[in-house]
């Protein structure tokens, strides 16, 4: 076959990463095992030095788990990517390789809850500033980077409104100033957004959500740009610990393979339910990327191919509008998580969000009515007659 790295997207998910096996088998076995035996001792010494391509121990490197490190790196047109844990063990490792006490960090306000903590907690107490900005107020980025600036942090589409950020734009300005950009890629995935092309130096992946999108896995991926970026990042894992195991990337790469059907699918679906849910008379607002009525609309349709899954949307009844709604769905399950063949509902301000307080709840945007879809794979007739059956008693 052509070089994987220049096939169509629905080429690289099936066949990116696979080489060839013992029995001709197809997909990459399970190297289920912790630890690797080696001939003699001149060929641990050797392994030790870096010389020669064997493995080690499993924390180190794993044939399986890079397999699908591999396939990821291509879908992102990066050069390589290194499996974690989870999404946060992704995030706080490319923190730690790009950040040192007295550095500061320019970050998307609209960022995952987690991520957000993580900045003003832990890294905090290590030594590491943050300003929380709207990224997609280019000038409100420009204003907050400082000399020490190291990293600029961008979600996009981010939490909870779908806010979109120009990344051409901000890799610019991060560049300039000799910082370098992570863009978490959560939301929409290689098929519709690919931030390295746009100028991103590192991408980030919680494959607990769509690029697994069975709902079966916690994991995490860090894909970085160049080759020479790479022996530190995976130094900086390596010590951290927060890898990946080989079942679980086993099934990630198994899931990767209909992330061009499923993720194409979902977003159709979302659209659809976008618009039925935006001309309901009990909904005061809907965002959703793929909307003209998205305030970063332009944006989205620069660096995306398609909306994505994920729709953001006000009830004009509030809390108990919310609790209504979220108790009489019964094919969107009510669950946090997003990404999967299965539509999820959440509604922040009588669950994930409730102990915050109205008025810290309202700063980050989290307003009582706001509800989060995720829209999954079934049929979109049944998604929107399941929704306005349960808008009925709202
Ligand atoms: C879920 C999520 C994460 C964290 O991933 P985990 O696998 O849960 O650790 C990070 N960023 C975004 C955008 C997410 O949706």
């Amino acid at each position: 076959m052509k070089d994987i790295r220049k096939a169509a997207i629905e080429t690289q998910t099936v066949h990116a990463g696979i080489g060839e096996y013992e029995f001709g088998a197809v997909v990459p076995p399970i190297y289920q095992t912790s630890t690797f035996k080696f001939e003699n001792v001149a060929h641990g010494a050797d392994l030790f030095a870096g010389r020669g391509d064997g493995y080690i121990y499993t924390r180190m490197r794993n044939p399986t788990i890079e397999a699908m490190e591999d396939a990821i790196a291509v879908l992102e047109g990066g050069a390589k990517g290194l499996g974690c844990g989870s999404g946060m063990a992704a995030i706080h490792t490319a923190f730690a390789a790009t950040l040192k006490a007295g550095d500061h960090v320019v970050s998307s306000e609209s960022v995952y809850g987690p991520t957000s903590t993580l900045l003003k907690t832990v890294m905090s107490n290590f030594g590491i500033e943050s300003s929380m900005v709207d990224t997609s107020d280019l000038d409100a980025v420009s204003a907050a980077m400082r000399p020490n600036t190291r990293v600029v942090y961008v979600e996009t589409p981010g939490n909870p409104t779908l806010v979109m950020s120009d990344l051409r734009a901000i890799a610019d300005i991060a560049h300039k100033a000799g910082a370098v950009l992570i863009v978490d890629n959560t939301f929409m995935g290689p098929v519709m957004q690919r931030p390295i092309e746009l100028g991103a130096d590192v991408v980030i992946h919680s494959l607990t959500k769509s690029l697994n999108g069975h709902a079966d896995v916690v994991g995490g991926i860090i894909i970085v740009k160049d080759e020479d970026m790479y022996p530190h990042f995976r130094k900086t894992l390596n010590q951290i610990g927060g890898v990946i195991d080989p079942f679980n990337s086993f099934l990630v790469h198994r899931g990767l393979k209909t992330l061009a059907l499923r993720v194409e699918r979902a977003s159709e679906n979302a659209l659809k339910v976008a618009s039925f849910l935006e001309a309901h008379p009990k909904i005061d607002w809907v965002r959703y990327p793929g909307l003209p009525s998205h305030p970063q609309y332009e944006i989205g349709q620069k660096q995306m191919s398609g909306g994505g899954m994920m729709i953001s949307f006000e009830l004009s009844g509030g809390i108990e509008a919310g609790k209504t709604l979220m108790d009489n769905v019964h094919l969107s399950l009510l669950a946090v998580s997003l990404g999967g063949v299965e539509s999820l509902i959440q509604h922040p301000a009588s669950m994930t969000h409730a102990s915050m307080g109205k008025e810290q709840r309202e700063q980050a945007k989290i307003t009582d009515g706001l509800v989060r879809l995720s829209v999954g794979i079934e049929h979109v007739d049944d998604i929107i007659e399941d929704l306005a059956d349960a808008l009925e008693k709202c």
